[in-house]
């Protein structure tokens, strides 16, 4: 086969990899289509493969048409990669400023090509360019810098992706115009860099790849740990949470309440299924609003909500019940024929160094039964004799 044939397909292999990429992220936006950066993420693969290909089977043939539909292909691609990955983290640039970083790139290439023809020039404006809308995207991201792993991972990547493009430019500066397009593309240099281009490329792509799919995940998780009406844990991910941490020892002491709606059932009956589904919604509310910012609020199912609180002890779970029954009581809900009002009857139970969730959880339980069988509206509480003593949390 004729070297050049050859050269040309293996020039090909780049912009391949980079429509499989964009098929993967295209993929991915099908899992989860909220995620529109994806769609960004794609379209930056394909413009910039698109760029490729036009340079590398030189079409258009004319060589000032290629120039600039190349560049506009190249920096389209630059901007929606940067847009892509900011838009991940909710700080897009815009279009105002996209639009006007191509117009310039594009007036500018149009400048060097057909009023003062140089390509050193070009060569310049074009990976300064792309650095700097990279090195952008990247300030804007420090956060990420302090985040989880894979957010580390693509901060870091951007950014020495974003910076390789200025070594890369003075690199050039042995290459002056008069070497002329044809031999400067087929230079060894420029191969190496536009290899090591591909290769940093990839990364980011992968790098970026890899923290949508965690993103996803992250979604599907809520989505499987989360109660839709209330917004709380649901039983799984409440059990879930606890158990784990239980498991690595994490809680040194630790107090867990759970609550359960009294005579639920009348509220239905009486105002409708509707306004039950409010109610619930209001004392997930409640409780959320009335805990401290480490301990978990869940619903186990039905009108039974639980609370875990870590690091505390008998008297304060007690308090921190009796609290949340209270609130619980201020519940009023409008409807046509008055307020709905209601109450809560709690048990509570603190951390044994033996406990697994299931002991725990059993224990608590049969304190939630007693305040109910004594009366409703109460607290009942294990492991608190002062109070027990002073005739606090037994039914009167
Ligand atoms: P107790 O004081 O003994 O707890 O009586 P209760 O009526 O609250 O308890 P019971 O278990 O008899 O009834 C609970 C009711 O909660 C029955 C069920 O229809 C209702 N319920 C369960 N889940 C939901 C829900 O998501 N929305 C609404 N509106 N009602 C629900
Ligand atoms: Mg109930
Ligand atoms: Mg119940």
């Amino acid at each position: 086969m004729d070297g050049a044939i050859v050269r040309t397909t293996l020039s090909l292999i780049s912009p391949g990899v980079l429509f499989v990429f964009s098929i993967a992220f295209v993929c991915a936006w099908l899992l989860e289509r909220r995620h529109r950066y994806l769609l960004l993420l794609a379209s930056a693969c394909a413009l910039f493969a698109l760029g490729a290909t036009s340079q590398i089977l030189r079409w258009p043939p004319d060589a000032g048409l290629n120039a600039m539909i190349s560049g506009a292909l190249y920096t389209a691609a630059v901007i929606a990669a940067a847009e892509g990955i900011l838009l991940r983290s909710g700080k897009p640039l815009g279009l105002g400023t996209d639009a006007v970083i191509l117009i310039a790139s594009m007036l500018l290439l149009a400048y060097f090509f057909y009023v003062d023809r140089n390509l050193l020039a070009r060569i310049y404006i074009q990976n300064f360019g792309y650095g700097f809308i990279l090195l952008i995207a990247a300030v804007r991201l420090w956060p990420l810098a302090r985040g989880r792993n894979v957010d580390r991972v693509l901060f870091w990547v951007l950014l020495v992706f974003a910076l390789h493009f200025f070594p890369r430019t003075i690199l050039t500066i042995g290459f002056s115009a008069p070497v002329g397009t044809e031999t400067f593309a087929n230079s060894v240099f420029w191969q190496a860099l536009q290899f090591s281009l591909a290769v940093l490329g990839a990364a980011l792509a992968v790098a970026i790849l890899a923290a949508a799919i965690v993103d996803v995940m992250d979604d599907l998780r809520r989505e499987r740990d989360i109660d839709p009406l209330t917004g709380v844990l649901n039983r799984r991910g409440f059990e879930e949470r606890i158990a784990a941490d239980l498991r690595k020892g994490g809680f040194g002491a630790g107090a867990l309440i759970l609550c359960d709606v009294d005579n639920f059932k009348r509220i239905n009956d009486a105002y409708g299924h509707v306004l039950g589904d409010a109610v619930l919604k209001e004392v997930g509310r409640v409780l959320c609003k009335s805990v401290r910012k480490g301990d978990i609020v869940g619903r186990l199912g039905g009108e039974e909500f639980a609370v875990f609180l870590p690091d505390t002890c008998p008297g304060e779970a007690f308090e921190c019940a009796e609290r949340l029954r209270i609130a619980i009581e201020k519940i009023g809900i409008a409807q046509p024929g008055g307020t709905a009002r209601i109450t809560a009857s709690f048990g509570v139970g603190t951390l044994r160094p033996t406990d697994v969730w299931s002991s725990l959880y059993n224990r608590v339980d049969a304190r939630l039964y007693q305040a109910k069988r004594t009366g409703r509206n109460r607290t009942i509480a294990d492991d608190t004799p002062s109070l027990a003593s002073a005739g606090i949390g037994r039914p009167s």
